[in-house]
């Protein structure tokens, strides 16, 4: 467990879910605290990188919207209108704290072009030198669904890239659920938690099945998926809950919790 309670540089995913309520407006309860706790722990030693999805769903709740539209450019115009809002509410929350954000906004291409990757981490270099909370997206009005191989997809494989570029100790996922289960939860009340998962196998792909919540996007397969990247650079990952987010705490205490993917360095 050394690789968690030592970790320094910490990526937090956190997803939709874990942001929004059901009827797809902010939980201002759940943000606040969780960027106390994120400020806290910045102001512990760590140096954090918060990737945050949520921009369509307050977009939504912004424009009073009844649901999702299906429609691509809608759903890019509404992310577009959400992130503005979402970073808003970064800004203020980290600000009670003495924290300044920056937002960062992400494509694809970030990794496949080796000229825009080497700028993206000499930007994150900078940011976190100056100690500075880099809060990640992907940049919705660029990457589209129709732009195959140059979309990252979810932002669970962003965080996974994030974590990559910016080489941190640790990355976690935060999400509606306690961790990687042995079948899907949702369907099968019988269904376990699986505390630690060494390597990532064909086995435990299978298990994280197909798409989760309505509100969440990539399901637990995009989050095992986002594990197994991270794990083949050395870092390890842990996917939690992230509807206590003092939980965090609990996490660098060593203490067994969510489901922690294992690495080399471990
Ligand atoms: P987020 O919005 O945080 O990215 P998602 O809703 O996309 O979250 O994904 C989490 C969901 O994945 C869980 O709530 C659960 O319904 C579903 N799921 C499917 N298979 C599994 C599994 N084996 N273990 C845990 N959760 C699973």
């Amino acid at each position: 467990m050394s690789a968690i309670t030592q970790a320094k540089r910490v990526v937090v995913k956190v997803g939709t879910s874990t942001l929004t309520y059901e009827n797809g407006k902010m939980n201002l309860r759940r943000i606040e605290r969780l960027c106390r706790v994120l400020s806290d722990l910045q102001n512990s030693g760590k140096e954090i990188i918060l990737v945050t999805s949520g921009a369509i769903g307050v977009g939504v709740g912004k424009l009073g919207l009844p649901s999702r539209p299906q429609e691509t450019a809608k759903r890019q115009a509404i992310a577009a209108v959400g992130q503005c809002e979402l970073m808003f509410m970064y800004d203020k929350f980290f600000g009670e704290y003495n924290l300044t954000v920056a937002q960062v906004l992400l494509t694809g291409d970030v990794i496949a072009n080796e000229h825009n990757r080497k700028n993206t981490e000499n930007t994150f270099k900078e940011l976190l030198d100056m100690g500075i909370i880099p809060v990640v997206n992907e940049n919705d009005t660029v990457a589209v669904d129709e732009l195959e191989g140059a979309r990252i997809g979810d932002n669970d494989t962003l965080s996974a890239i994030v974590a990559r570029l910016v080489k941190a100790d640790l990355l976690v996922i935060l999400t509606d659920i306690d961790g990687l289960y042995d079948k899907n939860p949702s369907v099968d009340p019988d269904a376990k938690r699986i505390p630690y998962v060494p390597r990532v196998t064909d086995e435990i792909r299978a298990l994280a099945g197909g798409t989760g919540s309505n509100r969440g996007t990539g399901g637990m397969a995009t989050k095992v998926q986002a594990a197994a990247y991270a794990n083949e650079a050395g870092i390890t990952c842990c996917i939690m809950s992230g509807a206590v987010p003092e939980k965090l705490y609990t996490l660098f205490e060593g203490a067994q919790i969510g489901t922690v993917f294992g690495s080399a360095k471990g």
